[in-house]
Parts: structure tokens; sequence; C-alpha cells
């Protein structure tokens, strides 16, 4: 039997158009997109769609779209095979990243996908990833889905979800996932890494998890940063959480006043872990005298994650409340966000 898979579509530029007498982009209707793919007929499984009303900017996107978008892929997960939900490219990290967390125990695929130029465009990109998404979601053995985490797809790639970050506006190639290789390269063939997707026992229900704590914060250091200006943040009403992008392996100023703002917020519960500026590569705290004060003060290392990963993976934990744990949680891989040792 062919498998059914749910496309839910979010908005983004997929979907968008140009207004009448404008340059200005914006989502247009589900099924004048639909219509513009007849491909889809084509393909060997059943499709359903939902569409988020109104389809949205993905820079519009927030926690209770993410919990919509859970609760839409819960209330399917039965009766549905695979999932694909289309979004657009500037915040879909992050998205895949808080789905991750949030799907525990899934045993089927979700797969993020959009694409740089709208559909209706001469030269677009998102016929090739709409219709390779559909497929990877439909990817079978012995009628048991093949992949069966969150991945994104964009440009010939299938990354897990949580490991990736945009990194180009302009190209066709838009994200990279520099700490874990791709799950599947689409050539000629689907080109599957078997050795790289995540194991699930089928005999675990799938939980799904919906709070999220938002009272959270990210702070880029840079040469020069005021102590007053992280000492306000580190000030904010109920903020429970940061995420330090540090330089380097988790590097940081060794300054007085950083560091006693840093221990400040630790003995008042707030819970600080140390993220890499760069876009690959490991952080590593105690390497060099710069990160060994962070790990005294009982900064957290994010390891190899990023910062989508390391943000959204925050909200998802202090959600849970589950607070006993955190900084052992933090740093296991949940979904596959890191590297353990
Ligand atoms: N601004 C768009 C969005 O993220 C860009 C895209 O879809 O690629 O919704």
């Amino acid at each position: 039997m062919n498998p059914k898979i749910l496309l839910i579509y979010t908005g983004g530029t997929i979907g968008m158009t140009k207004l009448a007498h404008k340059e200005i982009l914006q989502p247009f209707n589900f099924d004048s997109l639909l219509k513009k793919i007849p491909e889809l007929k084509l393909l060997q499984c059943e499709i359903e769609t939902i569409s988020f009303e109104p389809p949205i900017d993905s820079s519009n996107i927030g926690p209770n779209h993410w919990i919509h978008l859970a609760e839409l892929i819960e209330s399917h997960y039965e009766t549905h095979q695979g999932f694909v939900v289309l979004h657009g490219s500037d915040t879909m990290s992050y998205s895949a990243s808080a789905l991750s967390f949030m799907l525990e125990n899934l045993n089927k695929p979700v797969i993020f996908t959009g694409s740089q130029l709208p559909i209706g465009d001469l030269r677009t990109d998102a016929k090739e990833n709409l219709i390779t998404a559909i497929q990877l979601a439909s990817l079978q053995q012995n009628n048991i889905p093949i992949i069966k985490e969150v991945g994104l797809y964009f440009e010939y790639k299938l990354f897990r979800g949580n490991r990736t970050t945009k990194i180009n506006a302009d190209h066709f190639n838009a994200f990279a996932s520099n700490n874990y290789a791709p799950l599947v390269t689409s050539g000629v063939e689907l080109q599957v890494q078997y050795n790289l997707l995540l194991k699930k026992n089928p005999n675990k229900e799938i939980k799904v998890w919906k709070n999220l704590n938002t009272n959270v914060v990210l702070i880029k250091l840079f040469p020069g940063i005021q102590s007053t200006t992280i000492a306000s943040i580190l000030e904010a009403p109920n903020l429970k959480g940061v995420v330090l992008e540090t330089y380097g392996s988790g590097n940081a100023t060794t300054s007085n006043w950083f560091l006693k703002l840093i221990k400040q917020a630790i003995s008042k519960g707030i819970y600080i872990v140390n993220t890499t500026q760069c876009s690959g590569g490991m952080v590593q705290m105690g390497k060099y005298e710069t990160s060994q004060y962070l790990q005294e003060l009982g900064v957290i290392s994010c390891r190899d994650m990023t910062t989508e990963a390391a943000i959204t993976k925050m909200m998802f934990l202090l959600g849970t409340n589950k607070l006993k744990n955190f900084r052992f949680a933090y740093q296991t891989s949940l979904r596959g966000e890191l590297t353990e040792n």
C-alpha cells in the first residue's frame, strides 16, 4: 500500500508571490501552490495537506507555532507514515531543532523543506526540494519508515534538522550541517547513510512535549561588549537560561566584571550554556585558561551543538520542569543533536 504523507504548509518563499505592482513577496494560498506542481500526482504515495491560516513568513514563527505543528503531527501520527513541513528557510533550523526535542520516540520521518525562490518562478528550487522531501518521507523498508527523525532537506541533501544552520541568503545551497554529515544525498539515486540515521526502539510510544519555556536569551560575545549590557540582560525578569556564544572552542574574556556577572547569575539559579560562534567544531571548556574559568563557575558545555539546537533545547528542558537533571540532560544527546564523548 502506498504510504500516506501529511504535507503541512506553514508559509515561506516556496508559496509566495509578488503583490500586484509591488516587489514585496507575500505568502499565498496553498491550493494555488499545489496547482503549480502537477508532478505530485505521480509520486508513489497518498498526500494529504494542511495549511496554516494564514501562511506566514518564517520570521514570524514562534514557540506557539511549534506547539501547533507538534499537535498536528500527534493527531495524524497513527494514520500517516510520514510528514513534510513546508517552512520558510530563515528560521527553519530553529523549528526543526525545536520539533526534534518535542517529538520523543519519533518512529516516522518529519522532513522540513522550503525554497529560495517561489514555486512560480521559472528557476525555482522549490519543485526538487518538495518532491524529494515527499519521497524521503515515503521511504520504507518492509513497510517501516527508514527515516525516524526530524530532517531538513534542501538542495540535494537531507540533514538531521537539529544539526543545521542557514548559511546563505542567496544560494540554493542555503544550509550547512558542519558537525554531522548528510543523512541522505540525492543524486541519480537517493543515497541513504544508514549508519548515520537515528535508531529508535519501535516499542516505545511517541511522547509529544508541548511546554516550552521562553525565558531564555542568546548573548553573542564580541571584543568590547560592555559590562552594563550583559548586566542588564542578566537582570531581565524571570530569566531562566542563557546561551552564551563564545569564541573558538568556548573561550571568553577573563575580565573580572564578566566572571563576576556569570557567577552571580548562576548563583541566582540561571542556567548558562556555552556554544561557539564558529560554524564547526566543538566547545572544549578547560582547553584554554579563557574557558577554564567558565567551567569552574558551572557553565555547561554545548559541545558541538548548533546555536539553534542550543536555544531550543534549553526552552525544551526548562519547559519539561525536570530541572534536577538539567546539566546532565543538556550535555546528553537526546535526539542526535550533539556528539558525546
Ligand atoms: N523570508 C522567507 C521565510 O523564511 C525566506 C524563505 O522562505 O526562504 O519565510
